[in-house]
């Protein structure tokens, strides 16, 4: 008989990495097949930053978030790579009030500011009304944590795609464009193309692959070096919610707007600008950010791997474990999504605790009756 691994890993972005991570940190036997390369320029995960917030409406986000934070912090220790870049964020929008409840409720430090105390502070950024400053934000380094957590999990294999997955309730077979590989457990965490892969096992994850549009700013004047706290991480939680981050390490400021991106057919996605998108862009960067040409000196795409409801998808069914669904939030969970993920396959626990459990299961999306 063919070798049996403990688990089986399908996808190597920001979950199948952590959780590979996880599992070998317990002594587990863990093989991570990736259909390209870590970070390639279709998967969510790619690019240089993404923002480490506290700041949700919901006080179990705020929570897991906080939780993430220590974890990051161990990865940092036992990479010894600088993954997060401290940075203050600031929350404003009609969606303030909501996430300083939620802050407050999970005993999160926030600071209320005028508008005015915004501009003495932060003069890289014009806001019109309050503002929420969080200060244990960070710009985490995507890219050096995909490769830092590449260095910590398991054999991965890359340019090997899985074809299919079978369950017979013992072991789960994967057929791979290199051949069949056997496991005790199967963890899916292949971002957008979960659905499909699980589709067969009877397994609904309504996921929609959206193309997202972010640019990057350049500063019209001398550049606030980025580690100066002058430049901070802003969402406006308004609906559409624009949001900026300044990138590490560069003059550069990332902005996007969540969720403005069409649906995308994933194994085919166009990921030329899109003009629209880049206005949207611009129209942001000239009404917050005074001091960056408002025209993207670089543009990229990127998808979002959405659910109905911006929840996750995190649950165990039979022997696969199922990790996506992260609808455009999911980096800064990376480590914890990691661990519950580890937890789900080696039956330490049923996952992320309560009441993120029962909202991040995939019975969710079960028909009613
Ligand atoms: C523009 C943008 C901005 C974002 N900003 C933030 C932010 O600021 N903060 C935050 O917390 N989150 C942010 N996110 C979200 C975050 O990046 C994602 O939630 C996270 O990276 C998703 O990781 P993943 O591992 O689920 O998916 P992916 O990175 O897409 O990984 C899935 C992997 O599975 C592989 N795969 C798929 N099918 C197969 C198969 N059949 N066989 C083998 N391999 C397969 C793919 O090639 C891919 O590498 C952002 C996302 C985008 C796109």
């Amino acid at each position: 008989m063919a070798e049996v691994r403990d688990v089986a890993i399908v996808g190597a972005g920001l979950l199948g990495l952590a959780a590979a991570r996880a599992l070998t940190a317990r002594g587990r036997d863990v093989i991570l097949l990736e259909q390209a390369t870590v970070g390639h320029a279709g998967a969510g995960s790619k690019g240089s930053c993404r923002i480490f917030r506290l700041g949700y409406p919901d006080p179990a986000y705020v929570t897991a978030a906080r939780r993430a934070g220590e974890l990051w912090r161990e990865l940092e220790e036992e990479s010894g790579r600088q993954l997060r870049w401290p940075t203050p964020h600031l929350t404003f929008g009609t969606g303030l009030r909501d996430v300083q409840h939620a802050l407050q409720a999970a005993g999160a430090p926030c600071e209320p500011l005028r508008a005015a105390e915004v501009a003495e502070r932060f003069p890289d950024i014009r806001v019109d009304g309050p503002a929420l400053l969080e200060t244990e934000s960070a710009v985490l380094a995507a890219d050096v944590a995909l490769d830092a957590l590449a260095r910590l999990g398991g054999e991965l294999c890359t340019g090997t795609r899985v074809l299919s997955i079978a369950d017979d309730d013992t072991h789960v077979t994967l057929h791979t464009s290199a051949g069949p590989v056997t496991a005790r457990t199967a963890i899916v965490t292949a971002g957008p193309w979960s659905r499909g892969l699980l589709a067969p096992l009877g397994v609904l994850a309504p996921t929609t692959p959206t193309l997202e549009q972010i640019g990057y700013l350049r500063p019209t004047g001398t550049p606030t070096r980025p580690d100066s706290g002058r430049t901070p991480i802003f969402i406006c939680h308004e609906d559409p919610a624009p949001y900026g981050l300044p990138v590490p390490g560069s003059p550069l400021y990332k902005i996007g707007i969540h969720d403005s991106g069409d649906a995308t057919d994933i194994d085919a996605q166009d990921r030329s600008p899109d003009r629209d998108l880049v206005d949207r862009l611009s129209r942001v960067a000239e009404r917050l950010l005074p001091g960056y040409d408002p025209e993207p000196a670089v543009t990229e795409r990127c998808v979002y791997d959405n659910t109905p409801d911006e929840d996750f998808i995190v649950d165990r069914i039979g022997n696969v474990v199922i990790g996506c669904g992260t609808s455009g939030h999911g980096f800064k969970f990376g480590p914890l999504l990691g661990e519950w993920l580890a937890d789900l396959a080696t039956g330490a626990t049923n996952g992320p605790e309560p009441p993120l459990r029962e909202r991040f299961a995939a019975r969710r999306f079960r028909p009613a009756g």
